[in-house]
């Protein structure tokens, strides 16, 4: 069985969508088409007999839309103003779409300092726990009201790696605007080349993550995708970077086809995920 073939066992998945999966590119508002796929794809994956959870940005960008406002030229407290209109308006959509397929969704808000506390650490997880157990799709994002922290440095990225080992996860799909992992960047560079597999993430492949991604809609570049890389596969998880230009790749990904870039689980028995968030 190749490294592609074995994704097809993986039972535990966190899936990560960035803003600019999730809106047209045009217009900054919600691609409801492709959110509608997802919730079918999602929902599939359940059907399967898979444990999902879903970590999803937008909420800034969708309350920006929705008060008329442009990100760029937003204060903090602007953005965090925007990030609690719009994740309830983003929470309200994707309630819609999965009902359409009876499948139950929750909300979860997490914060850094959540992570960092033991206590509120293991609430966290027994509440993750409790509701993969209900067969439930918990759909993730920072809890932007509180975590400034995360609005100016952080990304989705390192909180889908950080929800991914926190669950034990066996695989995690960060879904982005760029295929994957190039040896440089493709924007500027016509030379660069994929990268399929990245079996051991050394220095080497550290320093191909310069800022790839076009995309000045979400926050984290690839980068900042590395870094999640590194906190997935040391906790235990594969990752994959692809496409999410279509979320059919979930399926391909799930089926062991060869999308996107997968890197192999390393885990880590020293691996400490409180001193990889600190
Ligand atoms: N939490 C932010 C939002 O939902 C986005 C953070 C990110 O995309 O990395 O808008």
């Amino acid at each position: 069985m190749n490294y592609r073939e074995e994704l097809i066992n993986k039972k535990r998945i966190v899936i990560k969508i960035g803003s600019s999966s999730l809106t047209h590119s045009e217009t900054g508002l919600l691609d409801l088409e492709k959110l509608e796929r997802l919730a079918r794809v999602l929902t599939n994956l359940r059907n399967m007999g898979k444990e999902v959870i879903l970590v999803s940005s937008g909420a800034i960008a969708v309350g920006c839309k929705k008060m008329g406002l442009k990100k760029n030229e937003l204060s903090l407290s602007q953005k965090q103003a925007c990030a609690a209109i719009g994740q309830a308006q983003l929470m309200m959509t994707y309630q819609k779409l999965f009902s359409e397929y009876n499948q139950p969704v929750a909300q979860i808000l997490t914060t850094k300092l959540t992570m960092l506390n033991d206590e509120y650490k293991d609430n966290a997880k027994n509440t993750f726990l409790q509701l993969l157990k209900m067969g439930v799709i918990p759909i993730v994002n920072e809890n932007d009201t509180v975590s400034t922290y995360e609005i100016q440095f952080g990304d989705n990225d390192r909180l889908s790696a950080i929800v991914t080992a926190l669950v034990d996860a066996d695989l995690l799909i960060l879904l982005s605007d760029i295929d994957g992992l190039y040896s440089d960047d493709p924007n500027s560079n016509k030379d660069a080349k994929f990268i399929d597999l990245v079996e051991k993430l050394d220095e080497k492949y550290i320093n191909m993550g310069k800022e790839t991604s076009s995309s000045n809609v979400g926050t984290g570049g690839m980068s900042a995708k590395l870094v999640a890389a590194k906190i997935a596969t040391l906790s235990g998880a594969s990752m994959v970077i692809a496409n999410g230009a279509d979320v059919n790749v979930i399926n391909d990904i799930i089926h062991g086809k060869d999308k996107g870039t997968l890197f192999l689980s390393n885990k880590d028995d020293s691996f400490d995920l409180v001193e990889e968030i600190k």
